[in-house]
């Protein structure tokens, strides 16, 4: 699994970096993504964070 952020579309909640530091980070009142390539063992919490973001902004394929 893959994971990145459409930065027109982050409101920079925080909702995510504050779930995943790991994988998410904050850089000038955005999340960025640190970890492009998923490891196994967060798939599914990148997935959760995904379907959790209000505004739809973290995309993984
Ligand atoms: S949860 Fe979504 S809107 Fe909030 S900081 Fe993360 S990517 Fe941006």
């Amino acid at each position: 699994m893959k994971v990145s952020i459409d930065a027109d579309l982050c409101t920079g909640c925080e909702l995510c970096t504050d779930s995943l530091p790991e994988i998410f980070e904050m850089k000038d009142d955005l999340a960025i993504v640190i970890q492009t390539d998923v490891p196994a063992d967060k798939e599914a919490e990148v997935q959760e964070a995904t379907d959790d973001c209000p505004a739809e902004a973290i995309i993984v394929e």
